[in-house]
């Protein structure tokens, strides 16, 4: 997929090299294996724009997050066409008592996205955590859960079967090929089971999310704006598959997160709450004020000021020399890879 905006400017390799930050943010829960988010930041005209692609990525993946970074940075984004965006508490694969604890720490949202399918955990454990989640919000909230491709077709079908029980939203990637995808929604219509079906790696990931569309495999996408190379990009991939989105974020500090909400803001159509509560993750940020949300939402006009990085914060975070060298290699490679797919 050629996920680079055709308006991008691309910058020279030495502007982009200009006021170029890399930080080391402590996280409040190990992810990915790592206790440390590493996010370098480009500086330009627009303010700063993230680029963090996970440390495992090549070239060619970290390329897309490029061109997301250079986009905020010199190009700035859309105009938003509203002024908040709901987002959703995350509920990861706790054990069900420690369900309300969580739920407290996102005060106002009335969705809760819970992880289920977790390996080491069976279908009891899944049923038990959504019931607590359920009770913990009331039946007037929304409960949406995401298995990251964790079941097969006949564990996703018995386990959504049963789940559904919880009223859902919808459940995002019960199963990890797109043709299981499409298994499963298909199996679920058949039986009368009444659940949306989202695909989140199926568009992320995929080197076609058209894909999806084909074979009727989901209702609705989830969408990130770096992964898939800016907000004008994720906006053509929602014109292109016609489905409704979910603006979600991948492990950002403010100048990411931002990205994310520019693009839920700039959507013509919003029907669902974004993953945009995440800043919590890390203990730590590159602006004063977080991005936190407030009263279950984030207010678009304070996520475009959160492109202006805090000299102080950058400075208590700031990387060792040796991993600033690393990054500044990296985004050469990436910066080389975008001007060849040009
Ligand atoms: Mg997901």
């Amino acid at each position: 997929m050629n996920a680079r905006p055709l308006e991008l400017p691309l910058s020279s390799l030495d502007e982009l090299l200009d006021g170029f930050e890399v930080v080391s943010i402590p996280l409040n829960t190990r992810f990915r294996g790592v206790e440390h988010r590493e996010c370098a930041y480009l500086q330009g005209p627009c303010g700063a724009g993230e680029f963090a692609p996970f440390l495992e990525y090549g070239p060619a993946e970290a390329s897309r997050w490029l061109a997301a970074a250079i986009e905020a940075a010199y190009l700035g984004w859309p105009e938003p066409v509203r002024a908040t965006v709901p987002v959703n508490a995350t509920v990861p694969a706790v054990p069900a008592g420690a369900v309300a604890g969580v739920l407290a720490r996102f005060d106002g949202c009335r969705t809760a996205k819970v992880k289920v399918a977790e390996r080491g955990q069976n279908l009891d454990d899944d049923v038990a955590r959504v019931a607590a989640v359920r009770d913990g919000l009331g039946a007037d909230a929304k409960v949406r859960l995401d298995a990251n491709g964790g079941w097969d077709v006949d564990q996703a079908v018995a386990a959504i079967t049963r789940l559904a029980a919880f009223d859902l939203e919808y459940v995002e990637q019960p199963v990890m090929p797109v043709e299981d995808l499409a298994r499963v929604r298909k199996t679920l219509a058949r039986n009368g089971i009444d659940v949306l079906i989202a695909a989140d790696e199926s568009i992320r990931k995929a080197d076609d999310p058209m894909r999806v569309v084909e074979l009727e495999a989901a209702d609705l996408a989830i969408v990130k704006v770096a992964p898939l190379g800016g907000v004008r990009a994720a906006l053509r991939i929602a014109d292109e598959t016609g489905l409704p989105m979910v603006v979600s974020s991948a492990l950002d500090s403010s100048p990411g997160m931002a990205a994310g909400v520019a693009l839920a803001a700039a959507l013509t159509e919003l029907d669902h709450a974004c993953g945009l509560g995440t800043i919590n993750l890390l203990d730590g940020d590159v602006i004063a004020d977080p991005l936190v949300p407030r009263d279950g939402t984030i207010d678009v006009a304070r996520a475009a000021a959160a492109r202006h990085l805090d000299p102080t914060c950058v400075e208590r975070h700031r990387a060792s020399p040796e991993r600033r060298q690393w990054w500044r290699e990296r985004l050469i490679a990436s910066y080389q890879h975008l001007k060849r797919d040009a």
